[in-house]
């Protein structure tokens, strides 16, 4: 086979995948070059997102709720199962095998697409030329008329706590811990730190939070973070705000962290503990020195609206760019770029990407929040609505948490919905299609939404904005 393509992208992650797969459908000669290796050794497709992030943090979500339902769910509704246990080695084992499923499906998806896969790290040179160095130490280069950058982000190390994979752990740590630890630090309430926490924390571990600023999720619209607040205290997420750690020293009997709070300085022993205070964009070894792609203060790729790097032929995508580090963000750009490198009209709306965080209650938004308006000076008004009225959440017994529509007070216009509470993750989608047409509270509130189902808070919440939800107050 030729050494030359159309299209080469360098990282197999969400964002990589999507536009290697989108460029084959078009006809373009495409290859993917990832250096990932999975935990068994061998390569594995999918970035971050399927082997270290999205998909297994979510399988470990999924299966400690099914046991904290058990002690703290389903009593209320009659059933009881004494002596309770988790096996470890099924708990984590599930989760390998769906993370295999989904790495392995993407390299199908590659033969079926006819993308052809190198495994190393790839460095983009001159001209559009890339060396690629296998993981077993070859090297080969090979050129394209377009190369994609997709070399996806890696955790922020802190100084004074650096990861030694035992002791202090990162998201790929957290998600590999073979025996539920007695107490778990965590560094950064946000969104790793508060969806890892709550896994281990449902498993038995105490659970600390240790958060620099003042406020708790403060990307969050303040009513929605205020609820989630209140509900993992309940849970028992011991979250410290305005606290900030400035030694971890790992000695026998655990980490031993200190850090200052309002009150001065804290000590805290605990026996693991997980950094999640960010990640950075990942471009070490990707760009030979004269290739004339430049990087922003936070090492970030800079790009223009078309994922553009202003060298000829060049682009780049998801987390090694501007703009949320998000799968589905990366995904779209994918998408994009492939279409605009094929001469078609790509299009990324950054204005509706959706954020969810898989804690229990789920955290979901689209759009801007309350705070953010009133600093633009936007005039709205707000409509919101709460799940202990929706009989579906009061039958499940999840009845917590609100949706809350924002809409601009002259044209209707929706301008941002946040949610906490029950399948919220799965009811933003209708709100950010609603965004995407530029709908108006008035559109929703006359859609018809099923009864008994949780999106009849979302109805409510739209006929609030206007002082007509019928099942509250107005
Ligand atoms: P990545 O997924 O990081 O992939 C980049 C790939 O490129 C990697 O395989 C890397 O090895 C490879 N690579 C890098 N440099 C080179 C090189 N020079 N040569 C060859 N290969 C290279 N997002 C969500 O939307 N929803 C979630 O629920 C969610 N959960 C998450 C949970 C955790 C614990 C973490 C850590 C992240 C989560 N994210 C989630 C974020 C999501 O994983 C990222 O936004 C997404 O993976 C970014 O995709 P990407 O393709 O830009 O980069
Ligand atoms: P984050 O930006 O969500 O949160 C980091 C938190 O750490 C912030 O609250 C920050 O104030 C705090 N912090 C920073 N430095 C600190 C310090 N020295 N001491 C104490 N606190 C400190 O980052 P993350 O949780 O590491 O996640 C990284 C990214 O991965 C997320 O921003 C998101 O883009 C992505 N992600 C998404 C999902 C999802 O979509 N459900 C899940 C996990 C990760």
């Amino acid at each position: 086979m030729s050494d030359k393509f159309d299209v080469i992208v360098i990282g197999g992650g969400p964002a990589g995948y999507h536009a290697a797969i989108r460029a084959a459908q078009l006809g373009l000669k495409t290859a993917v070059i990832d250096a990932f290796v999975g935990k068994d050794g061998k390569a594995a497709l999918g970035g971050t997102c399927l082997n270290v992030g999205c998909i297994p943090s979510k399988a470990l979500l999924d299966s400690s709720k099914q046991f904290f339902n058990l002690s703290h769910n389903l009593p209320a509704h009659g059933i009881s199962v004494e002596n309770a246990k988790v096996d470890m080695a099924t708990f984590i084992g599930r989760k390998d095998k769906i993370v295999k499923q989904f790495t392995g499906g993407v390299d199908q998806l590659f033969k079926v697409n006819k993308i052809v896969s190198f495994f190393g790290k790839g460095k983009l040179l001159k001209g559009n030329q890339v060396e690629i160095t296998g993981n077993d130490g070859s090297k080969q280069t090979i050129s394209a008329t377009n190369v994609v950058l997709a070399s996806g982000s890696v955790p922020i190390e802190l100084p004074f706590a650096r990861f030694d994979g035992k002791h202090i752990i990162d998201n790929a740590g957290a998600l590999d811990i073979a025996d539920v630890p007695k107490r778990l630090g965590v560094i950064g309430a946000g969104v790793i730190g508060l969806e890892l926490g709550s896994v281990w924390n449902r498993l038995g571990a105490k659970v600390t939070i240790i958060e620099a600023l003042p406020d708790f999720l403060g990307t969050a619209d303040a009513d929605i973070a205020k609820v989630a607040q209140r509900e993992f205290k309940k849970q028992g997420l011991d979250i410290k705000l305005n606290a900030k750690l400035s030694k971890a020293e790992v000695k026998k009997d655990g980490v031993h962290l200190t850090y200052a709070d309002k009150d001065g300085e804290q000590k805290l022993i605990v026996d693991k503990l997980l950094v999640a205070v960010g990640r950075r964009a990942y471009t070490d070894g990707l760009l030979a020195d004269d290739v004339g792609v430049k990087l922003d203060e936070r090492g970030r790729i800079v790009v223009d609206e078309h994922c553009h790097t202003g060298v000829d032929g060049v682009w780049a995508v998801g987390d090694a760019v501007r703009g949320p580090m998000l799968a589905h963000k990366g995904f779209e750009e994918g998408m994009a770029v492939a279409e605009w490198i094929a001469g078609k009209a790509g299009h990324v709306n950054y204005d509706t990407i959706p954020w969810v965080i898989y804690t229990e209650p789920e955290i979901a938004w689209a759009g801007k929040t309350e705070a953010q308006l009133k600093e633009e000076g936007v005039p709205y008004k707000v409509g919101s609505f709460p799940f202990a009225a929706i009989g579906r959440a009061v039958a499940m017994n999840e009845a917590i948490g609100q949706v809350k529509m924002i809409a601009h007070a002259e044209t209707d216009r929706i301008l941002g919905v946040h949610m906490v509470g029950p399948g919220v993750s799965e009811l933003i989608a209708e709100c950010v299609v609603a965004m995407e047409f530029k709908g108006s509270a008035e559109d929703m509130a006359r859609i018809v939404h099923a009864h008994p189902t949780l999106s009849e808070a979302v109805h409510e919440a739209a006929l609030a904005v206007d002082k007509r939800a019928i099942h509250k107050g107005n």
